[in-house]
């Protein structure tokens, strides 16, 4: 099987880049999939990995999903999983992966392309570790990319992670919390950009002065967590900001909200935008909207038999709003580009900001890590109790991904047993050496 790698591929692996550590995934009771036959096609390469860049276009874009075999994995994964054309059964790790692999079809110049991918320089190989006390699999010496916008794998520990945080500091927080959900104005025709500068350059104005300090003062606040967020519908994209307010008890709400939309209106207007007084501002103050919020956030919504019927027959389902997600799985799932050139844009539009804001000193306040971690950091965050299961060198790695086998082998890892890797290994042809001394 080596053989056929040629010598070509194997100079491009290692690459450059910053990104460094360990990717664990919770997932651990993930069905065990092994191929009967052993796929290699060199088609399944990336432009990035073969050394060549290219830039996307529509028209590209759709080439390259089947030329590369975004598809055609999608076909593999569904009769592994189900009926072919239908995609529900595929478990949560093996559909991520497969969202990475379409998200790296629309962005090949982004490093979402390597993550989980290529190796870093100077290791000596790819690990596949196993955490007894997560009883879960995950890989070492790969390079992550930490992107909270355009990876669903990196994505799914960074949500993970700021999710658990979030909820410890509603529940340390002793007074009361108001969520307000603010939004502008926009048609279809408004440019993601320019609709995302507005939105944050009103949310800024409205927090500043003396009149916001008055606001604060009366209500008792002492912060706020605010998270964005975007969806996309038949007026276009609809980025929008949730704050939660830690105000002290007994805040009158009504007032509150009366106040907090009279700065709101005013704050997108002073940015020349329109915000209705009726949608403009959303708030919800009970226990349960807080905890209910908080549970949800940043988790993938559920693609369901439904959904995939719905998305099919309308173009994903115009009318109702889809989640940045859902346009990403439009692209792999149903082969719809046009979703993917949404996605695409999002991704390139939101790329650098930042999803989730503690206000300063609030983080100290509720008991948390005063100095937050990065995503770049939560993501390469290494596994304690991690043992080596098998080490893969770059040739055995490049059989792994030219099966996209990512996904399973993790899953067959997640055993913690390494003669299961060994064996699975062995049927993409890979015959590991060294490895049976460590595992006797
Ligand atoms: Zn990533």
């Amino acid at each position: 099987m080596l053989d056929t790698l040629g010598g070509g591929f194997l100079s491009k692996v290692g690459g450059s880049g910053k990104g460094v550590g360990l990717l664990a995934q919770p997932d651990s009771t993930l069905p065990t999939v092994v191929k009967s036959t052993v796929r290699f096609a060199v088609g399944d390469l990336h432009p990035l990995d073969a050394g060549s860049v290219s830039s996307g276009s529509v028209g590209s874009v759709a080439a390259r999903a089947a030329r590369l075999g975004t598809l055609g994995t999608l076909a593999r994964f569904a009769s592994a999983y189900g009926k072919p054309g239908q995609t529900v059964g595929i478990p949560p790790r093996v559909r991520r992966f497969m969202l990475q692999a379409g998200a790296r079809d629309l962005l090949p110049n982004e490093r979402v392309g390597v993550c989980l991918r290529r190796s870093i320089p100077g290791t000596p190989g790819v690990s596949v570790l196993y955490s007894p006390r997560q009883k879960a699999a995950h890989y070492g010496g790969l390079m992550v990319c930490g992107s909270v916008w355009m990876c669903p794998v990196c994505s799914a520990k960074i949500s993970e992670r700021r999710r658990e945080e979030l909820a410890s500091a509603v529940a340390a927080w002793g007074g009361q919390i108001i969520m307000a959900t603010f939004t502008l104005q926009h048609t279809a025709a408004d440019g993601l950009v320019s609709l995302l500068d507005g939105l944050q350059e009103a949310m800024r104005k409205m927090r500043s002065g003396r009149a916001w300090m008055r606001f604060q003062e009366q209500h008792g606040m002492v912060g706020s967590v605010r998270a964005l967020e975007n969806t996309d519908g038949i007026n276009g994209f609809h980025p929008h900001q949730h704050v939660l307010f830690f105000v002290a008890g007994g805040v009158d709400v009504d007032v509150f909200t009366q106040q907090l939309r009279d700065r709101w209106l005013a704050s997108v207007a002073k940015v020349g935008r329109y915000a209705s007084p009726k949608w403009g501002l959303n708030v919800k103050a009970t226990t349960a909207d807080i905890a209910a919020y908080v549970a949800k956030w940043g988790k993938e919504p559920k693609w369901t038999a439904a959904h995939e019927l719905a998305k099919a027959g309308s173009k994903r389902g115009r009318g109702d709003h889809s989640s940045m997600s859902e346009l990403l799985e439009s692209f792999v799932v149903l082969g719809d580009v046009e979703a993917g050139t949404r996605w695409r844009e999002y991704a390139q539009a939101f790329k650098g900001r930042k999803q989730l804001f503690y206000s300063p000193g609030l983080r100290a306040l509720l008991g948390l890590i005063a100095e937050e971690k990065t995503d770049e950091e939560v993501a390469a965050e290494a596994v304690e109790d991690a043992v080596v299961l098998a080490v893969l060198d770059l040739a055995a790695w490049r059989v792994v991904l030219a099966n996209d086998a990512r996904a399973e082998l993790l899953n067959v890892a997640s055993s913690g047993d390494p003669v299961q890797v060994r064996s699975f290994l062995l049927r993409l042809g890979v015959e590991l050496g060294g490895i049976s001394d460590d595992s006797s």
